[in-house]
């Protein structure tokens, strides 16, 4: 490898943090042979999500992404786990929580603007430079390039952990015409911990490393159905994702990231009081939490989200609020929603809504929903 591949290099990694880049390293270009191997059993275990990329080929070969590419730029950019003088939650006012990743300004336009920050550096140095920066929603995973890149081990959680930032940090990457020479994997690993495992409500972390997307409370939260009697136990007050397998992990332990400025979160909407939600209009959402990466799937699951949770916290003070949605929401699921929500919380106003709303119901799914809660009820006594 040339010399000046390697300076340059060394001076990208100088100028990082001046260009807001928190960790920053290389990675060759080469296909990720073992990535997609795990990637065709995954799909064959019917573990996805369904909101990647289908075509495994384009997620592992960076060739069919760009034309002759030489190397992969991996960035990574921390955000903040703490809340300061977090509002509570208590009976009358109770709150949800938003996932860390979505507290401060939507980080696909964060890491947007610190590629297009970097992508400008390299070309002032290198006229002849192609780059194709990638966030998320490009093809390429984002975390097995950040750990070829040396960024951080892959992790029993599924996260790719940095030594020093732990993982709480967003990933991007810029595929380039480059040949800068590669970092090396890091050495640390997870070793015999097993906690995020232990933790996970809903056993989605069915090994180290292996994710059932389909039963990860983080995805339940962003689907826009009903959920069934289990999993709406679980999601608890979470509004949108879940971070419990990161907030237990060791590694994490103390770490908060304050020094970015528009990724710091703000207390109400990271926090917010679930009662309002319920009645907040298209405008409202989109002013409130349009900047904010929670809104890419609309109001609606996070509206049904605080209806999971007024019922997990057996809200009375949410009863007549429930009851409006229940009789008058035009969206099934959220009736349907409501009804299991009144069911758990009980009471004579929920119990008698519940009977009106079974004579009235047109819709199969919300009727059941309905009945199944009155069933409850009455096996309540
Ligand atoms: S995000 Fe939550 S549900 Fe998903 S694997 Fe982690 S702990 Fe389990
Ligand atoms: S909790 Fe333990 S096993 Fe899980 S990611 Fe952290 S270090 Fe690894």
């Amino acid at each position: 490898m040339s010399d000046r591949w390697c300076e340059l290099k060394r001076e990208m990694k100088e100028a990082a943090s001046g260009l807001g880049i928190d960790a920053i390293g290389v990675a060759s270009a080469d296909p990720f042979l073992t990535l997609k191997q795990r990637l065709i059993r995954h799909r064959e275990l019917g573990r996805e999500s369904g909101f990647e990329e289908p075509d495994l080929d384009r997620r592992t070969e960076p060739s069919l992404l760009f034309d002759n590419p030489q190397s992969i730029i991996a960035i990574a950019v921390a955000y903040a786990s703490k809340l300061k003088d977090p509002p509570k939650s208590e009976p009358g006012a109770r709150r949800g929580i938003m996932s860390r990743s979505a507290w401060g300004e939507d980080y696909h336009t964060a890491l947007r603007e610190r590629l297009a920050r970097l992508e400008q550096w390299l070309k002032e140095r290198v006229p002849e430079a192609r780059c194709e920066s990638m966030v998320d929603t490009g093809a390429l995973s984002d975390r097995a390039v950040a750990e070829r890149a040396g960024i951080g081990w892959s992790a029993k959680n599924c996260a790719v952990i940095s030594p020093e930032l732990g993982s709480w940090i967003y990933l991007g990457e810029m595929i380039t015409n480059l040949p800068l020479p590669p970092d090396e994997p890091v050495t640390e690993g997870c070793g015999s911990c097993t906690k995020c495992i232990d933790a996970c409500p809903t056993g989605a972390l069915v090994g180290p490393g292996e994710l059932d997307a389909q039963s990860c409370v983080s995805f339940l939260t962003q689907t826009k159905g009903m959920l069934s009697d289990e999993y709406m136990r679980k999601i608890g007050n979470r509004l949108y994702g879940c971070d419990t397998c990161q907030i237990v992990c060791p590694v994490n332990r103390g770490k908060n990231w304050t020094h970015q400025p528009e990724l710091q979160p703000d207390n109400e909407l990271a926090k917010p009081l679930l009662l309002p939600l319920l009645s907040m209009s298209n405008r409202e959402f989109k002013e409130r939490y349009g900047r904010t990466s929670s809104a890419w799937r609309g109001k609606k699951p996070i509206q049904r989200n605080a209806v999971i949770a007024l019922g997990n916290f057996k809200e009375a003070a949410a009863v007549p609020d429930l009851i409006r949605v229940l009789m008058e929401d035009p969206r099934p699921v959220l009736r349907g929603t409501a009804a299991w929500s009144l069911g758990r919380i009980g009471g004579a106003d929920a119990e008698a809504a519940l009977r009106q709303a079974a004579v009235h119901e047109e819709d199969a799914e919300a009727l059941e929903a309905i009945r199944e809660a009155v069933r409850q009820l009455e096996r309540n006594g």
